[in-house]
Protein backbone atom coordinates (compact mmCIF):
# COMPACT_ATOMS: atom_id res chain seq x y z
CA UNK A 1 0.00 0.00 0.00
CA UNK A 2 1.59 3.17 -1.04
CA UNK A 3 1.46 5.57 1.96
CA UNK A 4 1.59 9.65 1.54
CA UNK A 5 3.89 10.93 4.15
CA UNK A 6 3.95 14.13 3.94
CA UNK A 7 3.48 15.97 7.16
CA UNK A 8 5.61 13.09 9.12
CA UNK A 9 9.40 13.41 10.43
CA UNK A 10 11.59 11.42 12.35
CA UNK A 11 12.37 8.08 10.61
CA UNK A 12 9.37 6.18 9.05
CA UNK A 13 8.78 2.62 8.69
CA UNK A 14 6.05 1.54 6.47
CA UNK A 15 5.71 -2.43 5.69
CA UNK A 16 7.37 -2.26 2.34
CA UNK A 17 10.65 -1.57 4.05
CA UNK A 18 12.97 -4.22 4.47
CA UNK A 19 13.37 -2.52 8.41
CA UNK A 20 9.39 -2.94 8.95
CA UNK A 21 9.35 -6.49 9.96
CA UNK A 22 12.02 -6.20 12.97
CA UNK A 23 10.56 -2.41 13.87
CA UNK A 24 7.25 -3.86 14.16
CA UNK A 25 8.37 -6.60 17.00
CA UNK A 26 7.59 -5.91 20.70
CA UNK A 27 9.24 -7.94 23.31
CA UNK A 28 6.82 -10.64 23.95
CA UNK A 29 7.30 -12.20 20.40
CA UNK A 30 3.62 -13.63 20.94
CA UNK A 31 2.66 -10.68 19.81
CA UNK A 32 2.30 -10.13 15.98
CA UNK A 33 0.84 -7.07 14.94
CA UNK A 34 1.01 -4.99 11.46
CA UNK A 35 0.85 -1.04 11.51
CA UNK A 36 0.90 0.69 8.47
CA UNK A 37 3.48 3.19 10.20
CA UNK A 38 5.89 3.09 12.88
CA UNK A 39 7.30 6.83 13.07
CA UNK A 40 10.70 6.38 15.29
CA UNK A 41 10.47 10.12 17.17
CA UNK A 42 14.16 11.41 18.68
CA UNK A 43 12.57 14.93 19.07
CA UNK A 44 9.05 16.53 20.52
CA UNK A 45 8.35 17.60 16.95
CA UNK A 46 8.17 14.58 15.44
CA UNK A 47 5.66 13.35 17.90
CA UNK A 48 3.86 16.57 17.36
CA UNK A 49 3.15 16.23 13.53
CA UNK A 50 2.82 12.34 13.94
CA UNK A 51 -0.04 12.93 16.30
CA UNK A 52 -1.59 15.61 13.66
CA UNK A 53 -0.84 13.42 10.57
CA UNK A 54 -2.68 10.12 12.48
CA UNK A 55 -5.60 12.53 12.86
CA UNK A 56 -5.81 14.03 9.53
CA UNK A 57 -5.90 10.45 7.63
CA UNK A 58 -8.07 8.82 10.66
CA UNK A 59 -5.39 6.72 11.68
CA UNK A 60 -5.38 4.61 15.07
CA UNK A 61 -2.39 6.07 17.43
CA UNK A 62 -0.56 3.08 19.60
CA UNK A 63 2.75 4.93 21.63
CA UNK A 64 5.75 2.83 22.51
CA UNK A 65 8.70 3.02 24.61
CA UNK A 66 10.49 -0.12 25.05
CA UNK A 67 8.14 -2.26 23.82
CA UNK A 68 7.39 -4.52 26.48
CA UNK A 69 3.25 -4.38 27.38
CA UNK A 70 2.59 -8.04 27.90
CA UNK A 71 -0.10 -7.82 25.19
CA UNK A 72 1.70 -5.72 23.02
CA UNK A 73 -0.87 -2.66 23.66
CA UNK A 74 1.82 -0.50 22.30
CA UNK A 75 1.28 -1.83 18.92
CA UNK A 76 -1.84 -3.16 16.21
CA UNK A 77 -2.80 -3.76 13.66
CA UNK A 78 -3.40 -0.97 10.77
CA UNK A 79 -2.14 1.48 13.21
CA UNK A 80 0.13 4.78 13.65
CA UNK A 81 2.91 3.43 15.99
CA UNK A 82 4.63 6.61 17.94
CA UNK A 83 7.75 5.23 18.94
CA UNK A 84 10.00 6.94 21.21
CA UNK A 85 12.80 4.69 21.61
CA UNK A 86 15.20 7.38 20.25
CA UNK A 87 14.37 9.98 22.81
CA UNK A 88 17.29 8.80 25.19
CA UNK A 89 18.20 12.33 27.19
CA UNK A 90 18.91 11.94 30.09
CA UNK A 91 20.61 14.68 32.51
CA UNK A 92 20.59 15.56 36.56
CA UNK A 93 19.29 19.12 37.10
CA UNK A 94 19.02 21.52 40.18
CA UNK A 95 21.71 20.74 42.06
CA UNK A 96 21.61 17.20 41.12
CA UNK A 97 18.07 17.21 43.07
CA UNK A 98 16.16 15.72 40.09
CA UNK A 99 16.95 13.44 37.38
CA UNK A 100 15.35 13.88 34.07
CA UNK A 101 14.95 11.54 31.21
CA UNK A 102 13.40 11.65 27.82
CA UNK A 103 10.68 8.96 26.93
CA UNK A 104 12.86 6.70 25.31
CA UNK A 105 15.09 5.85 28.03
CA UNK A 106 15.23 2.14 29.28
CA UNK A 107 15.49 0.93 32.91
CA UNK A 108 19.37 -0.03 31.90
CA UNK A 109 20.01 3.39 30.48
CA UNK A 110 18.58 5.15 33.85
CA UNK A 111 21.12 2.64 35.97
CA UNK A 112 23.91 3.05 33.91
CA UNK A 113 23.73 6.98 34.25
CA UNK A 114 22.63 7.35 37.81
CA UNK A 115 24.92 4.44 39.23
CA UNK A 116 28.24 5.38 38.29
CA UNK A 117 27.27 8.50 40.30
CA UNK A 118 26.42 6.27 42.79
CA UNK A 119 22.55 7.12 43.05
CA UNK A 120 20.39 4.09 43.30
CA UNK A 121 16.62 4.29 41.22
CA UNK A 122 13.31 2.69 42.21
CA UNK A 123 13.17 1.42 38.50
CA UNK A 124 12.60 -2.47 37.24
CA UNK A 125 14.03 -5.23 36.85
CA UNK A 126 14.41 -6.11 33.35
CA UNK A 127 16.86 -3.69 31.17
CA UNK A 128 14.98 -3.12 28.32
CA UNK A 129 11.50 -1.85 29.72
CA UNK A 130 11.03 1.48 28.93
CA UNK A 131 11.26 3.72 31.97
CA UNK A 132 8.19 5.47 31.14
CA UNK A 133 6.03 2.46 30.26
CA UNK A 134 6.82 1.43 33.63
CA UNK A 135 7.00 4.49 35.64
CA UNK A 136 3.02 5.69 33.92
CA UNK A 137 1.82 1.95 35.09
CA UNK A 138 3.28 2.33 38.84
CA UNK A 139 6.49 0.92 38.27
CA UNK A 140 7.37 -2.65 40.85
CA UNK A 141 11.02 -3.13 41.23
CA UNK A 142 13.64 -4.22 43.93
CA UNK A 143 13.76 -0.55 45.75
CA UNK A 144 9.85 -0.13 46.14
CA UNK A 145 9.56 -0.78 49.63
CA UNK A 146 12.54 1.54 50.47
CA UNK A 147 11.93 3.75 47.89
CA UNK A 148 8.30 3.90 46.77
CA UNK A 149 7.17 2.71 43.12
CA UNK A 150 8.74 4.17 40.18
CA UNK A 151 5.97 6.52 39.77
CA UNK A 152 5.62 7.94 43.40
CA UNK A 153 9.57 9.78 42.57
CA UNK A 154 8.05 11.59 40.13
CA UNK A 155 8.19 15.57 40.12
CA UNK A 156 7.13 16.39 37.00
CA UNK A 157 5.77 14.95 33.30
CA UNK A 158 6.17 16.54 29.43
CA UNK A 159 3.21 15.41 27.42
CA UNK A 160 2.38 15.62 23.63
CA UNK A 161 -2.09 15.75 23.85
CA UNK A 162 -4.15 15.21 21.42
CA UNK A 163 -3.75 18.38 19.42
CA UNK A 164 -0.25 17.92 18.69
CA UNK A 165 0.14 20.43 21.49
CA UNK A 166 2.59 20.19 24.84
CA UNK A 167 1.41 19.68 28.19
CA UNK A 168 3.23 19.97 31.25
CA UNK A 169 2.55 18.02 34.57
CA UNK A 170 3.17 18.43 38.04
CA UNK A 171 1.58 18.99 41.61
CA UNK A 172 0.59 23.30 40.45
CA UNK A 173 0.58 22.90 36.49
CA UNK A 174 -2.64 19.67 35.29
CA UNK A 175 -2.73 18.58 38.76
CA UNK A 176 -4.92 16.06 37.63
CA UNK A 177 -3.34 14.60 34.95
CA UNK A 178 -0.15 15.02 36.78
CA UNK A 179 -2.47 12.40 39.42
CA UNK A 180 -3.54 10.22 36.50
CA UNK A 181 -0.30 9.65 34.67
CA UNK A 182 0.82 8.03 38.11
CA UNK A 183 -0.51 4.45 37.42
CA UNK A 184 -2.69 4.80 34.72
CA UNK A 185 -0.43 6.86 32.31
CA UNK A 186 0.37 4.13 29.96
CA UNK A 187 -0.99 5.02 26.41
CA UNK A 188 -4.16 6.53 27.68
CA UNK A 189 -3.57 10.66 27.62
CA UNK A 190 -1.10 11.53 25.38
CA UNK A 191 2.52 10.86 24.48
CA UNK A 192 4.76 11.81 27.17
CA UNK A 193 7.96 13.14 26.20
CA UNK A 194 10.31 13.72 29.50
CA UNK A 195 10.09 12.57 32.92
CA UNK A 196 11.62 14.64 36.27
CA UNK A 197 12.38 12.11 39.33
CA UNK A 198 13.44 13.23 42.82
CA UNK A 199 16.33 11.46 43.85
CA UNK A 200 17.01 9.34 46.22
CA UNK A 201 20.56 10.19 48.70
CA UNK A 202 23.48 8.53 47.00
CA UNK A 203 24.65 4.98 48.50
CA UNK A 204 28.08 2.71 48.93
CA UNK A 205 26.59 -0.70 49.04
CA UNK A 206 23.41 -2.76 48.98
CA UNK A 207 22.97 -6.51 49.86
CA UNK A 208 21.64 -8.65 46.94
CA UNK A 209 19.82 -11.21 47.87
CA UNK A 210 19.11 -14.56 46.99
CA UNK A 211 17.04 -17.58 47.69
CA UNK A 212 16.96 -20.91 45.83
CA UNK A 213 14.93 -24.37 46.53
CA UNK A 214 15.94 -27.11 44.62
CA UNK A 215 13.65 -29.58 43.65
CA UNK A 216 11.04 -28.42 46.29
CA UNK A 217 8.21 -30.96 46.51
CA UNK A 218 4.87 -29.00 46.18
CA UNK A 219 4.32 -29.30 49.98
CA UNK A 220 7.64 -27.35 50.63
CA UNK A 221 6.23 -24.98 47.95
CA UNK A 222 2.99 -24.34 49.72
CA UNK A 223 5.25 -23.79 52.84
CA UNK A 224 7.32 -21.27 51.48
CA UNK A 225 3.98 -19.10 50.70
CA UNK A 226 3.05 -20.22 54.17
CA UNK A 227 6.18 -18.03 55.16
CA UNK A 228 5.63 -15.15 52.98
CA UNK A 229 3.14 -14.34 53.82
CA UNK A 230 3.53 -14.31 57.98
CA UNK A 231 7.06 -12.50 56.98
CA UNK A 232 5.69 -9.72 54.87
CA UNK A 233 3.95 -8.49 58.38
CA UNK A 234 6.10 -5.82 59.97
CA UNK A 235 9.09 -6.21 57.48
CA UNK A 236 11.68 -3.94 57.66
CA UNK A 237 10.76 -1.71 54.67
CA UNK A 238 14.33 -1.43 53.32
CA UNK A 239 13.66 -4.88 51.83
CA UNK A 240 11.66 -6.03 48.90
CA UNK A 241 12.19 -9.46 47.03
CA UNK A 242 10.23 -11.63 44.69
CA UNK A 243 10.37 -14.94 44.19
CA UNK A 244 8.94 -17.46 41.65
CA UNK A 245 7.69 -20.97 41.88
CA UNK A 246 8.41 -22.13 39.23
CA UNK A 247 8.24 -25.60 36.59
CA UNK A 248 10.46 -26.76 33.78
CA UNK A 249 11.21 -29.18 31.72
CA UNK A 250 15.36 -28.95 33.16
CA UNK A 251 14.46 -28.42 36.32
CA UNK A 252 11.14 -29.57 37.48
CA UNK A 253 10.11 -27.86 39.80
CA UNK A 254 11.88 -25.05 41.97
CA UNK A 255 12.13 -21.81 43.60
CA UNK A 256 13.86 -19.21 42.87
CA UNK A 257 14.00 -15.02 44.79
CA UNK A 258 15.97 -12.52 45.07
CA UNK A 259 15.84 -8.82 45.78
CA UNK A 260 17.70 -5.71 47.28
CA UNK A 261 18.55 -5.05 50.83
CA UNK A 262 19.66 -1.70 51.44
CA UNK A 263 21.74 -2.46 54.33
CA UNK A 264 24.26 -4.91 55.36
CA UNK A 265 24.76 -8.72 54.47
CA UNK A 266 24.80 -9.70 58.01
CA UNK A 267 21.36 -7.59 58.74
CA UNK A 268 20.02 -9.21 55.55
CA UNK A 269 20.60 -12.89 56.77
CA UNK A 270 18.94 -12.38 59.94
CA UNK A 271 15.64 -10.52 58.30
CA UNK A 272 15.89 -13.69 55.76
CA UNK A 273 16.31 -16.06 58.95
CA UNK A 274 12.39 -17.51 58.09
CA UNK A 275 13.31 -18.99 54.93
CA UNK A 276 16.33 -21.06 56.14
CA UNK A 277 14.88 -24.89 55.71
CA UNK A 278 16.15 -27.92 54.65
CA UNK A 279 17.17 -27.35 50.18
CA UNK A 280 17.42 -23.55 50.97
CA UNK A 281 20.20 -22.01 49.49
CA UNK A 282 20.52 -18.14 50.75
CA UNK A 283 22.93 -15.97 49.46
CA UNK A 284 23.99 -12.42 50.27
CA UNK A 285 26.60 -9.99 49.14
CA UNK A 286 27.10 -6.57 49.48
CA UNK A 287 28.02 -4.08 46.11
CA UNK A 288 27.29 -0.99 44.98
CA UNK A 289 23.67 -0.73 43.58
CA UNK A 290 25.15 -0.50 40.50
CA UNK A 291 26.58 -3.94 40.54
CA UNK A 292 23.57 -5.08 41.97
CA UNK A 293 21.74 -3.89 38.92
CA UNK A 294 23.74 -5.51 36.75
CA UNK A 295 24.13 -8.67 38.08
CA UNK A 296 20.06 -8.95 37.92
CA UNK A 297 19.73 -7.56 34.26
CA UNK A 298 21.90 -10.32 33.19
CA UNK A 299 19.46 -12.72 33.43
CA UNK A 300 16.96 -11.37 31.17
CA UNK A 301 16.79 -13.09 27.66
CA UNK A 302 16.55 -10.86 24.72
CA UNK A 303 13.20 -11.57 23.87
CA UNK A 304 10.50 -13.92 24.84
CA UNK A 305 6.75 -15.71 23.69
CA UNK A 306 4.47 -15.52 27.25
CA UNK A 307 1.39 -15.18 28.75
CA UNK A 308 1.03 -13.76 31.79
CA UNK A 309 -0.63 -11.43 34.28
CA UNK A 310 -0.37 -10.39 37.61
CA UNK A 311 -2.95 -9.52 40.81
CA UNK A 312 -3.14 -7.99 43.87
CA UNK A 313 -3.20 -9.96 47.39
CA UNK A 314 -4.73 -8.33 50.40
CA UNK A 315 -5.06 -11.21 53.06
CA UNK A 316 -3.79 -14.52 54.60
CA UNK A 317 -4.23 -17.62 52.63
CA UNK A 318 -5.14 -20.98 54.53
CA UNK A 319 -3.16 -24.35 53.86
CA UNK A 320 -6.02 -25.66 51.31
CA UNK A 321 -5.70 -22.13 49.09
CA UNK A 322 -1.81 -22.53 49.65
CA UNK A 323 -1.70 -25.93 48.52
CA UNK A 324 -4.01 -25.25 45.34
CA UNK A 325 -2.02 -22.01 44.40
CA UNK A 326 1.08 -24.09 43.63
CA UNK A 327 -0.66 -27.20 42.46
CA UNK A 328 -1.12 -25.01 39.96
CA UNK A 329 2.00 -25.46 38.04
CA UNK A 330 2.47 -28.84 38.97
CA UNK A 331 1.46 -29.30 35.28
CA UNK A 332 2.56 -27.21 32.56
CA UNK A 333 0.54 -26.64 29.19
CA UNK A 334 2.28 -28.58 25.88
CA UNK A 335 4.90 -27.12 24.79
CA UNK A 336 5.64 -24.57 27.75
CA UNK A 337 9.25 -23.98 28.67
CA UNK A 338 8.82 -22.40 32.14
CA UNK A 339 5.51 -21.83 34.31
CA UNK A 340 5.40 -20.07 37.34
CA UNK A 341 3.38 -18.42 40.34
CA UNK A 342 5.45 -15.06 41.12
CA UNK A 343 5.49 -12.93 44.23
CA UNK A 344 6.35 -9.52 44.55
CA UNK A 345 6.70 -7.73 47.56
CA UNK A 346 4.67 -4.57 48.56
CA UNK A 347 4.27 -2.67 51.90
CA UNK A 348 6.48 -0.30 53.01
CA UNK A 349 6.69 2.92 51.41
CA UNK A 350 4.05 1.87 48.78
CA UNK A 351 1.37 1.89 51.62
CA UNK A 352 2.44 5.43 53.28
CA UNK A 353 0.92 7.22 50.36
CA UNK A 354 -3.26 7.13 50.18
CA UNK A 355 -5.03 5.17 47.38
CA UNK A 356 -6.61 7.91 46.12
CA UNK A 357 -3.56 10.29 45.76
CA UNK A 358 -1.74 8.65 42.45
CA UNK A 359 -3.97 6.67 40.16
CA UNK A 360 -2.10 3.45 41.36
CA UNK A 361 -5.30 2.58 43.66
CA UNK A 362 -4.29 -0.99 45.64
CA UNK A 363 -1.77 0.68 48.16
CA UNK A 364 -2.77 -1.68 50.47
CA UNK A 365 -1.89 -4.90 48.74
CA UNK A 366 0.71 -6.93 50.52
CA UNK A 367 1.98 -8.09 47.32
CA UNK A 368 1.07 -9.09 43.81
CA UNK A 369 0.75 -12.40 42.49
CA UNK A 370 1.28 -13.20 38.83
CA UNK A 371 1.28 -16.43 36.87
CA UNK A 372 3.06 -17.17 33.66
CA UNK A 373 3.69 -19.61 30.75
CA UNK A 374 6.53 -19.34 28.59
CA UNK A 375 6.72 -21.03 24.88
CA UNK A 376 9.38 -21.43 21.97
CA UNK A 377 7.27 -22.79 19.08
CA UNK A 378 4.48 -21.04 17.91
CA UNK A 379 2.22 -24.12 17.59
CA UNK A 380 2.30 -24.22 21.62
CA UNK A 381 0.46 -20.98 21.77
CA UNK A 382 -2.86 -22.05 21.81
CA UNK A 383 -2.43 -24.66 24.49
CA UNK A 384 0.24 -22.44 26.56
CA UNK A 385 -2.85 -19.34 26.59
CA UNK A 386 -5.54 -22.23 27.31
CA UNK A 387 -3.50 -23.47 30.18
CA UNK A 388 -3.33 -19.35 31.73
CA UNK A 389 -7.17 -18.94 31.39
CA UNK A 390 -8.10 -21.34 34.61
CA UNK A 391 -5.55 -20.26 36.60
CA UNK A 392 -6.01 -16.86 36.19
CA UNK A 393 -9.31 -17.45 36.91
CA UNK A 394 -8.91 -18.94 40.23
CA UNK A 395 -6.07 -16.25 41.67
CA UNK A 396 -8.54 -14.05 40.23
CA UNK A 397 -11.30 -15.27 43.02
CA UNK A 398 -8.68 -14.76 45.61
CA UNK A 399 -7.52 -11.16 44.64
CA UNK A 400 -8.50 -8.05 44.58
CA UNK A 401 -7.09 -6.06 41.17
CA UNK A 402 -5.15 -6.30 38.98
CA UNK A 403 -1.92 -4.70 38.21
CA UNK A 404 -1.89 -2.48 35.27
CA UNK A 405 1.59 -3.40 34.08
CA UNK A 406 1.20 -7.07 34.47
CA UNK A 407 -2.22 -7.02 32.25
CA UNK A 408 -4.63 -9.63 31.18
CA UNK A 409 -6.58 -9.53 28.00
CA UNK A 410 -9.38 -11.87 29.05
CA UNK A 411 -10.75 -9.13 32.12
CA UNK A 412 -14.23 -8.13 31.13
CA UNK A 413 -14.39 -5.03 33.73
CA UNK A 414 -10.72 -4.16 33.31
CA UNK A 415 -10.92 -0.46 34.66
CA UNK A 416 -12.23 -1.36 37.99
CA UNK A 417 -9.56 -4.53 38.00
CA UNK A 418 -6.69 -2.25 37.39
CA UNK A 419 -7.77 1.44 38.69
CA UNK A 420 -10.43 -0.04 41.83
CA UNK A 421 -11.80 3.43 43.48
CA UNK A 422 -9.50 5.52 41.08
CA UNK A 423 -11.90 4.51 38.13
CA UNK A 424 -14.48 7.66 37.90
CA UNK A 425 -11.84 10.00 38.49
CA UNK A 426 -9.47 8.90 35.98
CA UNK A 427 -12.43 9.31 33.09
CA UNK A 428 -13.21 12.52 33.74
CA UNK A 429 -9.51 13.09 33.16
CA UNK A 430 -9.38 11.40 30.47
CA UNK A 431 -12.63 13.42 28.95
CA UNK A 432 -10.91 16.11 29.86
CA UNK A 433 -6.90 15.85 28.44
CA UNK A 434 -8.42 13.61 25.58
CA UNK A 435 -12.19 14.11 24.94
CA UNK A 436 -12.48 12.51 21.43
CA UNK A 437 -10.38 9.29 22.16
CA UNK A 438 -7.42 9.51 19.90
CA UNK A 439 -4.98 7.81 22.19
CA UNK A 440 -6.69 4.22 22.60
CA UNK A 441 -6.17 0.65 22.88
CA UNK A 442 -8.15 -2.48 23.92
CA UNK A 443 -7.83 -1.85 27.53
CA UNK A 444 -7.77 1.74 27.53
CA UNK A 445 -10.20 4.61 30.34
CA UNK A 446 -12.76 5.66 28.22
C1 LIG B 1 10.51 -9.10 30.86
C2 LIG B 1 9.65 -8.09 31.56
C3 LIG B 1 9.95 -7.72 32.87
C4 LIG B 1 9.16 -6.80 33.54
N1 LIG B 1 9.46 -6.46 34.82
C5 LIG B 1 8.68 -5.56 35.48
C6 LIG B 1 8.96 -5.17 36.82
O1 LIG B 1 9.92 -5.64 37.43
N2 LIG B 1 8.14 -4.26 37.41
C7 LIG B 1 7.08 -3.69 36.76
O2 LIG B 1 6.39 -2.85 37.34
N3 LIG B 1 6.80 -4.03 35.49
C8 LIG B 1 7.57 -4.94 34.85
N4 LIG B 1 7.27 -5.31 33.57
C9 LIG B 1 6.11 -4.70 32.95
C10 LIG B 1 6.50 -3.37 32.31
O3 LIG B 1 6.84 -2.43 33.30
C11 LIG B 1 5.31 -2.85 31.53
O4 LIG B 1 5.01 -3.75 30.50
C12 LIG B 1 5.60 -1.48 30.94
O5 LIG B 1 4.39 -0.90 30.55
C13 LIG B 1 6.55 -1.59 29.77
O6 LIG B 1 6.95 -0.36 29.33
P1 LIG B 1 7.66 -0.25 27.91
O7 LIG B 1 7.87 1.18 27.65
O8 LIG B 1 8.82 -1.17 27.84
O9 LIG B 1 6.57 -0.89 26.97
P2 LIG B 1 5.62 -0.36 25.79
O10 LIG B 1 5.02 -1.60 25.25
O11 LIG B 1 6.39 0.50 24.88
O12 LIG B 1 4.58 0.51 26.56
C14 LIG B 1 3.77 -0.03 27.58
C15 LIG B 1 2.52 0.83 27.76
O13 LIG B 1 2.88 2.16 28.08
C16 LIG B 1 2.50 3.06 27.03
N5 LIG B 1 3.60 3.99 26.81
C17 LIG B 1 4.90 3.66 26.54
N6 LIG B 1 5.61 4.78 26.41
C18 LIG B 1 4.76 5.81 26.60
C19 LIG B 1 4.92 7.23 26.57
N7 LIG B 1 6.11 7.78 26.33
N8 LIG B 1 3.84 8.00 26.80
C20 LIG B 1 2.64 7.45 27.06
N9 LIG B 1 2.43 6.12 27.08
C21 LIG B 1 3.49 5.31 26.85
C22 LIG B 1 2.20 2.18 25.84
O14 LIG B 1 1.28 2.76 24.96
C23 LIG B 1 1.68 0.91 26.49
O15 LIG B 1 0.33 1.06 26.85
C24 LIG B 1 8.05 -6.24 32.88
C25 LIG B 1 7.74 -6.60 31.57
C26 LIG B 1 8.52 -7.53 30.91
C27 LIG B 1 8.17 -7.95 29.51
Amino acid sequence: MGINKEGLTGVIITPCQKEYEEARQEWNRAVQKFPVIIVFCSQTSDIQNAVRFARRHGLGIRIRSGGHHYQGYSTGNGVLVIDVSPMKDIHLSDSEKYVVMEGGVRNREVYNYLGEKGYPFPGGTCPTVGAAGYTLGGGWGYSSRFLGLGCDSLKALEMVNYEGKVLNADENCNPDLFWALRGAGGGNFGVVTSLTFKLPPPITAVTLVVLEYTKPGLEEMAGFLEVWQKWLVNLDPRITINASMYNSPEEGLGIFGRGLFYGSAQEAAVILKPFERDGAVLNYRELSFFQAMEIIQSTYPEYEKFQSAGRFVHRMYGAEERRKIVTLIKKRAEGSVYAAVSVYALGGKVREISPVSTAYFYRNASYIMGIQSVWEDDCYEESNRRWLYPRFQYLKGLTEGSYINFPYNRLPVYEKEYYGGNVCRLKQTESRYDPIHVFSFPQAVR
